[in-house]
């Protein structure tokens, strides 16, 4: 190794969703023998599990080669299996702190400890924001008929011909409700005031569909129901009233937290709304030989497959930059 890199990893990859994976079983078949951070499970807020969203995700129906379905604990399994088959290094430790001023870097574990390296791959996601009501968590948790991505789980057959709701005002929430409105008997919409954050295009669509009832000024205030989900109790925001809407399904598209609190001072830099950001078609974030791949740098599409596209595209960007730099 050169680059001052000896004692160092040559990869650490930081989160373990399908990006992580994907990108460790790439690293590790160019022999790179990465260490994968698969974190540590919290329950605070909401549960964030090693293995991400698809942790929380009962069926993974659109994930090309399973054309039964997999669970999502099933399907994480599996590329951590594959990822550990060829090499990978796996460690039960969030990573808490970066320091990428200097090479190689180092890395701050929650276990109290540093790991250096001579390249990183960001691929710690972004979770789903959630209400935070205690049915909401485990009928989400349980397959139970909450979910926070229409897209993922708006095919399954329990929603099929049912009423569904949607909760949010913006243009997840949008393309949500159309999306349902497939599956769905009806659609509600339910926003907590009476004008919707959504871009004008994403508005018309969903104002003009018959399938679509909107419910302003309202919040969800409780999640009714015991294995499954058969309703929502809503507060009216204006007047405090209470009424009960009988649902089948509750989508909710209230917004996604990147996974980027640990980056704080890494000079890693982010967009807007705090994901990494990535310049047109290249994985490398603004620091050299720091990549990022997966929904912690991907507001847009937060897709299994798509997270693993951009993990693969890391690794190989990674390996690349790894042998230019002389580092093998
Ligand atoms: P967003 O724009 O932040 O909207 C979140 C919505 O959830 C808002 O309407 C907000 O209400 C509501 N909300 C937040 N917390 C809530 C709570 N605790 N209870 C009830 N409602 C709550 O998030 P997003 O819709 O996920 O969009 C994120 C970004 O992705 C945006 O820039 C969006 O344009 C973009 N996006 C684009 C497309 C597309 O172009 N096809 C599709 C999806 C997303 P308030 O309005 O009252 O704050």
């Amino acid at each position: 190794m050169s680059d001052g890199a000896s004692a160092a990893e040559r990869v650490v990859i930081v989160g373990s969703g399908p990006a992580g994976w994907t990108a460790a079983i790439y690293a590790a078949r160019a022999n790179l023998q990465p260490v994968v951070y698969e974190g540590v499970p919290t329950a605070n807020p909401a549960p964030v599990l090693p293995g991400g969203q698809l942790m929380l995700t009962t069926e993974v129906e659109n994930y090309p080669g399973f054309p039964k379905g997999v669970s999502g604990t099933d399907m994480m399994e599996l590329f951590r299996e594959q990822a550990v088959r060829f090499g990978t290094r796996v460690v039960g430790e969030n990573i808490d702190r970066c320091e990428f001023g200097a090479r190689p870097f180092t890395l701050h574990t929650s276990g109290g400890s540093t790991v250096r390296a001579a390249s990183v791959i960001l691929a710690t996601g972004a979770t789903a924001n959630w209400i935070g009501l205690p049915n909401e968590l485990r009928l989400a948790t349980t397959g139970g008929g909450v979910s926070a991505c229409a897209v993922c789980d708006g095919a399954l057959p329990p929603f099929r011909d049912q009423p569904l709701a949607v909760v949010g005002g913006g243009d997840t929430a949008m393309e949500e409700a159309s999306y349902l409105t497939k599956f769905g008997s009806r659609v509600h919409v339910i926003h907590r005031r009476a004008e919707l954050r959504a871009s004008k295009a994403m508005q018309d669509r969903v104002l003009t569909n018959p399938k679509i009832e909107m419910v302003w000024n309202s919040c969800v205030s409780d999640v009714l129901g015991g294995d499954f989900i058969e309703g929502i109790q809503l507060t009216n925001t204006v007047d405090g009233a209470v009424s009960t809407l009988p649902v089948k399904g509750l989508f909710i598209a209230i917004g996604h937290s990147p996974a980027t609190g640990f980056l704080k001072g890494s000079g890693v830099a982010l967009d807007q709304a705090g994901y990494v950001h990535l310049s047109s078609r290249s994985a490398m974030t603004n620091i050299d030989g720091v990549f990022a791949a997966g929904d912690v740098a991907d507001s847009v599409y937060r897709q299994a497959v798509t997270a693993a596209g951009m993990g693969c595209q890391a690794a190989i960007e990674c390996e690349r930059w790894l042998a230019a730099k002389g580092i093998h």
